[in-house]
């Protein structure tokens, strides 16, 4: 039997909200909003951890592949991005989670209306949406010469989201994602074991999890107008200077061996992947220059260039070693 389950990694973009929103000034205009994108993005993690548990523990009688946080990007195919992509020899099933709260009406326009603590929002109706990346992911089957038939489903983690408007249209609570998978895997087999294996392959080749605007472009901040100074990872406030060459937490004081290190992860999830001396100085505060070279060396991040034009560089393995757990 094959059953291989990718991790599910925190998006960068979860990332980067949270260092943002310790550094964002409260009177900053996009302040609210980048709070709420923030809890927008851990409430819909949660969501989706709860329903790659409840995958987990089912069984599947024939060979399965599961993806979490499935990106195609490739030319022809418009972006697609699929919160659990599952794909087994008899078909694929696109799964988009939605771990919204109060109430939910469902419009026939491809709008949904949540009403939650008195206030309503109007949001992207996720059935159009995931019968959207349905159908690219079968226009990329058929791109590929791949005969599965491509299936999708709305899925929202707790039954205590009141839905309405939502009958017959493929949107269920988790309880019910068992009953539906078991269901699918008695349809016919399309593929043997040897093809399966390759078509995992190819859609692993083809997923592409970063390629992100940074957060700080999408919403116009610039470097200037975030608060400078050092941060604790783990609280999230700033720490003090303990002396010429460390600073320490005043919550849970941590003293962190390479205080630049957490400046130039700042960056590179905020800004660019690249970071120069000038940029530390920027968002740290800190003037003297040979320090916070020091510090950048240490860190061991590849540079090019020399002296006071030293860039350095992150590439997605770093940033995965760095930021894979908050
Ligand atoms: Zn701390």
């Amino acid at each position: 039997m094959i059953i291989i389950i990718y991790e599910r990694e925190v998006p960068e973009k979860l990332v980067a909200l949270q260092r943002l929103a310790r550094r964002l000034p409260s009177d900053h205009p996009h302040f609210d909003h980048v709070k709420l994108a923030l809890y927008n993005a851990q409430s819909g993690l949660g969501g989706e951890q709860y329903i790659d548990s409840t995958l987990f523990d089912m069984y599947f009688p024939i060979p399965h592949t599961i993806f979490p946080n499935y990106r195609l990007y490739e030319k022809y195919i418009p972006s697609t991005q699929i919160d659990i992509l599952i794909i087994t020899p008899a078909y694929a099933l696109v799964i988009e989670v939605k771990n919204w709260g109060g109430t939910i009406t469902f419009q026939n326009t491809g709008q949904a209306i949540q009403e939650k603590n008195g206030v309503v929002r109007s949001m992207d109706c996720p059935i159009v949406q995931a019968e959207y990346y349905r159908e690219n992911l079968q226009d990329w089957f058929q791109l590929h010469d791949i005969i599965l038939p491509v299936h999708r489903v709305v899925i929202f983690p707790f039954a205590s989201t009141l839905l309405r408007g939502a009958e017959n249209r493929g949107v269920h609570f988790s309880k019910e994602l068992p009953i539906i998978i078991r269901k699918l895997n008695k349809l016919p087999l399309q593929m043997d074991t040897k093809d399966f294996d390759l078509l995992s392959l190819k859609l692993h080749g083809a997923n592409n999890t970063f390629a992100n605007e940074k957060v700080c472009h999408k919403y116009g901040i610039l470097p200037s107008m975030l608060t400078k100074g050092f941060f604790c990872t783990h609280c999230d406030i700033q720490l003090l200077k303990k002396n010429s060459r460390h600073y320490i937490c005043p919550s849970c004081s941590a003293v962190p061996a390479n205080p630049v290190l957490e400046i130039m992860l700042d960056w590179f999830t905020l800004f660019s992947n690249q970071v120069t001396n000038k940029n530390i100085r920027t968002l740290s505060g800190l003037v003297d220059s040979h320090r916070i070279q020091y510090f950048m060396k240490k860190s061991g991040f590849p540079s090019s260039g020399r002296n006071k034009g030293t860039v350095y560089h992150v590439n997605e393995t770093e940033k995965e070693k760095y930021l894979g757990d908050i």
